[in-house]
């Protein structure tokens, strides 16, 4: 087990979010990775390292060149505007309005890319975002050779889409592993997204590959974030039908609920015979998470890690959500334990 992550982090750091009509502390904070790490090496685990840097080829692997352009260039033109706080949308093209113009100004240009109130950039979110994603590399890397390896990635990833951003995620991590797995010689990549929220992102960017399969277990968007995708129903198009697995659960379920579809998930994955995985792993299914409902503990955790460890396929972790701060440490520990 290796572990790679960004010791400048807290770099990014946001004023603060909208939700529930009020801007309040952001729920996706420093704290979450410096809190964590105490709990990880009472554990056993190894120390964290920093990830070698290899270049923003493997983001622009799975990402638009355009929008990479955006998240590289955003702040320096949000403050060339005279703007102070952090880059938060004021427009976006709604129904019935054009997708397809090129905003010259920053607000139009935020519009274009961002599709939720709720992610804002500061001035190091993309140098940050940048750091995490090698680490995701160097992860993907790892189980390419056939070791197991965990990418304490902050900010996550698994909502960010080829040219989008929201939901805490400007860079796919857990695309850009699958993605770099097979630049390294996989020939099928499974990628199972454990976070509480669907992985729209991942989902969107695979959904016409037929060699990356995308399993999701999730709380159901018809009455949860990110309410657009997730649905049962998208199996994938083109030849990626049917390598597009959604299994949305009702908000509040418990872990027998649970159990059944990762059951389900992981039998898909078998099936599959994937060469390596790529694990989204969010903590947010624990049950005093203060964005999730389901009622997971941190026992039941360990037990997900249980039954996908038992795959015995070689696995790159990358961290998502899990926003319970003071449970976090311990509940990355439950999750990576069984892989160590
Ligand atoms: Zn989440």
């Amino acid at each position: 087990m290796h572990i790679f992550w960004v010791p400048n982090h807290a770099d990014h750091i946001t004023q603060g979010e909208i939700k529930d009509g009020i801007l309040r502390a952001p729920f996706e904070h420093p704290g979450r990775i410096d809190g964590a790490l105490g709990a990880m090496k009472a554990a056993g685990l190894p120390r964290p390292l920093e990830a070698p840097e290899v270049g923003i080829e493997p983001i622009l692997a799975v990402h638009d060149v355009g929008y990479i352009g955006f998240l590289n260039e955003a702040w320096p033109r949000w403050r060339a505007e005279g703007r102070t706080g952090d880059i938060v949308p004021l427009v976006w093209p709604g129904r019935g309005m054009r997708h397809d113009t090129r905003p010259l100004t920053i607000d139009g240009k935020i519009g274009h890319y961002c599709f939720d109130a709720g992610t804002p950039i500061c001035r190091d979110s993309w140098d940050i975002s940048y750091a995490s994603a090698q680490c995701a590399v160097a992860a993907a890397d790892r189980a390419a050779a056939g070791e197991h390896a965990f990418a304490m990635t902050r900010p996550p990833g698994h909502h960010a889409m080829r040219a989008g951003y929201g939901g805490y995620c400007f860079v796919n991590n857990a695309a850009v592993a699958a993605e770099r797995m097979i630049a390294e010689g996989c020939e099928r990549v499974a990628v199972l997204d454990v976070d509480y929220h669907h992985g729209n992102g991942t989902q969107s960017i695979f959904y016409e590959r037929a060699d990356v399969l995308v399993v999701n277990i999730h709380a159901d968007p018809i009455e949860e974030y990110p309410y657009y995708l997730g649905h049962s129903d998208e199996q994938g198009d083109g030849k990626g039908f049917g390598a597009n697995v959604n299994l949305p659960l009702a908000k509040g379920s418990g872990w027998g609920t649970y159990r059944h579809a990762l059951d389900t998930a992981i039998s898909t994955i078998r099936s599959f015979e994937a060469d390596a995985l790529v694990v989204s792993f969010g903590a947010d299914t624990y049950e005093d998470d203060p964005l999730g409902t389901f009622t997971l503990g941190t026992n039941h955790i360990g037990m997900i890690a249980d039954a996908i460890a038992g795959l015995r396929l070689p696995s790159a972790i990358i961290l998502e959500g899990g926003y319970a701060t003071d449970a976090l440490g311990d509940n990355i520990a439950a999750f990576l334990t069984p892989f160590a």
